[in-house]
């Protein structure tokens, strides 16, 4: 028997000082490197141009997901017939897209989270073998559509797109804003409150279905790779078995929100890290005053600021996987994690840009890219504030939404 690792931890994750991820397994490890080169092969040669002109790099995510990051059977060693890879393994997941691009990690967490977990969490048997495989294979590309022009954080009691049974069908009338992915998905899960009952419900719609249009949101400052799309919903006609039967009220939509509010705490703890590094990189080449921008007291502060919030976002992210696998966290876990995570990477980018200096405004040294996108993940998924009424609901037995 050999303790051999297909990595050496210390040298593929230098920023874990606490060593979060001695708990992988060597499946998952020989996974999480292909994810490694294939980023640094495909993407990152190209991310800066494709971010410039606000375009996806599809092939390079093709390749990306060539290496069977969700479906790998690696990733189900001792977890035979689970229908996800481990939370530890999705911890790091994000981490390892994250730290490469913010685009490129909302872009997987649109498909692999949002999408993936509703079917999951919303389907029946049947549908979740119906659609299940294909996301996983990435065959088919799904988006979430939940947010409206008029709804954004008060969607749960807000949301107006329209569900009608008529006959053995169902039409759908409304908006839908932000949805990423939307323009080229080829499955879109609308969620719609049915006229007849008012519960909300969803449907998963096939992309190009008569009625449906899905327009770029144009003129973004972050994730400016990621295609939000505004989706018009006029009479669109859907099969009842489109209509995901585990879905009949808000408080499904909960269910499903609280697993992905953790994914983006995961997606914010690899930006810190990534950040952090992109930084690392300038100020141990650049010199003034005859030394490296590296080598000075208050650069260095700075820097030790950054490492200890990738260490504390680490560690709420890991942490939340082990309670997501016991099947024991709650709301307020994910509300804590993310609140706090997006905090913590806030304050990273900004010092990563600040230590690059004029520099750090510009694509080359990657921090801008960090710095403008992490105000994206600052308000998706749950703004800052939602998230801290969230956690003070738990404080004070008192709810402060309203
Ligand atoms: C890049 C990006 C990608 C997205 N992707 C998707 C997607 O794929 N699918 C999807 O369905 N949605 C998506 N969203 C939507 C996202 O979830 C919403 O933007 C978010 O829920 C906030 O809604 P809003 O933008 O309408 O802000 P608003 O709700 O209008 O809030 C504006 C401000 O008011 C604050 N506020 C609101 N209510 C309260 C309150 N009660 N107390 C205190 N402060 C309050 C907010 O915190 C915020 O600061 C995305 C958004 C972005 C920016």
């Amino acid at each position: 028997m050999t303790n051999e690792r297909p990595v050496d931890l210390k040298e593929f994750y230098p920023s874990d000082l606490f060593g979060y991820a001695e708990g992988l397994t060597n499946g998952e490890l020989t996974v999480l490197k292909a994810v490694r080169e294939a980023l640094e092969k495909h993407v990152k040669p190209v991310i800066n141009e494709y971010w410039e002109k606000a375009q996806f790099p599809f092939e390079a995510f093709a390749e990306v997901a060539k290496t069977g990051m969700m479906d790998s059977p690696l990733l189900f060693e001792g977890r035979e017939g689970s229908r996800k890879p481990s939370e530890l393994y999705n911890v790091f997941l994000y981490f390892e897209l994250a730290k490469m691009d913010a685009s490129i990690a909302t872009f997987y967490t649109v498909h692999g989270g949002l999408c993936y977990n509703t079917i999951l969490l919303g389907g029946s048997e049947e549908q979740i073998k119906h659609y299940g495989p294909k996301i996983t294979s990435f065959e088919w590309q799904g988006c979430f559509g939940l947010t409206e022009p008029d709804h954004g954080s008060d969607i749960a009691g807000g949301l107006a797109t329209t569900a009608e049974k008529v006959g053995d069908k169902w039409i759908l009338n409304g908006e839908k804003r932000w949805i990423g992915g939307a323009t080229t998905a080829d499955i879109l899960p609308i969620f719609a409150r049915d006229v007849a009952d008012n519960k909300i419900k969803c449907f998963v719609v096939p992309g190009g279905t008569k009625g449906l249009t899905a327009e770029a949101i144009p003129y973004k400052v972050a994730l400016r790779p990621v295609q939000n799309g505004h989706i018009t919903l006029e009479n669109v006609e859907v099969s009842d078995d489109t209509r995901l039967v585990n879905i009949n009220g808000f408080k499904d939509v909960s269910r499903i929100l609280r697993a992905t509010r953790a994914d983006i705490s995961h997606l914010a703890t690899g930006m810190t890290a990534g950040s952090l590094e992109a930084a690392l990189r300038y100020v141990t080449e650049r010199d003034q005053f005859g030394k490296k921008v590296g080598g000075f007291q208050l650069v260095q502060e700075k820097l030790a600021i950054m490492q200890a919030n990738s260490v504390a976002t680490l560690g709420y992210s890991v942490r939340l996987a082990e309670l997501q696998e016991q099947g024991r966290f709650i709301e307020e876990n994910s509300a804590l994690a993310k609140m706090h995570n997006a905090l913590r990477m806030r304050e990273t980018v900004a010092l990563g840009r600040e230590v690059c200096g004029g520099n750090g405004i510009t694509l080359d040294t990657d921090v801008a890219r960090f710095f403008a996108d992490a105000e994206a993940i600052y308000s998706y998924e749950g703004t800052h504030e939602i998230n801290a009424l969230i956690v003070g609901r738990y404080l004070t037995g008192i709810g402060a939404f309203i």
